[in-house]
């Protein structure tokens, strides 16, 4: 594993920082606009090659401002403690923020790959924040409850970082690790607008997906923005009875409100949206239910990811997550067979890094 810098808290952070926004911070310290173009691109151009991790390294720059702004500025917001690569060759990195607290990152080798062998896509699963606050019983990241929002800076650090350890370029990026990404709305929308900016080109808008437990207002919200980017909603239950079992959050926001949600943001940005399905045994994988969801999704141009439930026995669970288990494989595929004949569009979503907990839903800081 290679070094990583230590993080020191009292320099200012530039990661996280808009063009204009670095500009001024150029101007405080008497450099020149052009100076914040070329630390721009250094932090963040698409060929990865150009991106440094520390002033050292920005040739271009003066050697007294490089010295000036390693005593002043902080350039990473992560500190690498741990790396682990699954038999699939998922990697998770456990990262540890400037006020010691950690988060899980997770990067995703599609199965599909490309002649030479490479796979097709890299996925990187970004944490929005420290923990959650809502409770959904299937889900690892629950147990640690909300610590609090991660910034701009350690958003896309996660990204920079991760990408230091693949030799394939990180090709697409969801917000579905750690936290509701709508949870913390202004920093994740402010490193949406970071990597796909046109001097950055981390990636294309169409290649980030944010999912959302199903915030009404965040989803209205990135209606009203016209965001460019995709939109997925963690789904799982089709009565309100269930889904208020397994996502508290529904108390709030029923499937009423967020079909109607839905059909807003499908309306104002005339992008599809993808529902995420895990299925759990004898609790949500009828043929009623595969009619109800055909029900909730075809109102919209949709696609369902069904998901198999990756168990989080690690974080000692109690009342209905204790007893929710896998479907069986037979019944998992009745259940897709089911769908298609109801024309709904499915993918089924893999368990890639089931064996270092890096699955769906089994992001808890487990000590391995
Ligand atoms: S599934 Fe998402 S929203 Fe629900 S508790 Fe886990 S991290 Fe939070």
């Amino acid at each position: 594993m290679k070094a990583q810098p230590t993080l020191i808290t009292e320099k200012k952070p530039l990661l996280g920082l808009l063009p204009e926004e670095l500009t001024e911070y150029c101007r405080e310290i008497g450099e020149p606009r052009y100076r914040a173009q070329q630390i721009f691109r250094r932090l963040y151009a698409a060929d990865a090659e150009v991106r440094v991790a520390e002033f050292a390294a920005m040739s271009e720059l003066p050697r007294a401002l490089r010295e000036k702004l390693t005593e002043t500025a902080q350039l990473r917001a992560l500190e690498l403690v741990r790396l682990q690569e699954s038999t699939d060759g998922t990697k998770k990195f456990l990262f540890r923020l400037v006020d010691g607290r950690e988060i899980e990152t997770v990067l995703i080798p599609s199965e599909i790959v490309e002649e030479n062998g490479e796979p097709k896509r890299l996925t990187i699963c970004v944490s929005t924040q420290v923990g959650c606050p809502l409770n959904c019983q299937f889900c690892a990241t629950a147990s640690l409850k909300l610590k609090r929002n991660l910034t701009t800076g350690e958003i896309l650090d996660q990204f920079l970082t991760a990408q230091q350890y693949s030799t394939k370029p990180i090709t697409n990026l969801v917000f579905m690790g750690m936290g509701e990404p709508m949870l913390n709305y202004d920093n994740v929308m402010k490193a949406v607008q970071i990597f796909t900016h046109e001097s950055a080109q981390l990636l294309g808008p169409r290649r980030i997906t944010l999912s959302t437990s199903g915030l009404v207002e965040g989803i209205k919200r990135m209606a009203d923005e016209n965001s460019p980017i995709k939109l997925a909603l963690s789904l799982h239950a089709t009565t309100d009875g269930l889904r208020t079992e397994l996502m508290p959050i529904n108390k709030k926001y029923n499937l009423q409100m967020l079909g109607n949600a839905l059909e807003y943001y499908y309306r104002k940005t005339g992008s599809p949206i993808t529902f995420e399905y895990i299925l759990f045994e004898g609790v949500n994988d009828s043929d009623e239910d595969a009619r109800r969801l055909q029900r909730i999704t075809r109102r919209f141009p949709s696609k369902v990811n069904v998901i198999p439930f990756h168990p989080i026995d690690f974080t000692n669970p109690e009342g209905i997550a204790k007893s929710l288990k896998p479907t069986s494989d037979a019944q998992f595929q009745s259940f897709i067979h089911r769908l298609r004949e109801l024309d709904v569009t499915v993918m089924i979503r893999s368990s890639s890094g089931k064996d270092i907990h890096a699955a769906c839903g089994q992001l808890a800081l487990a000590k391995e």
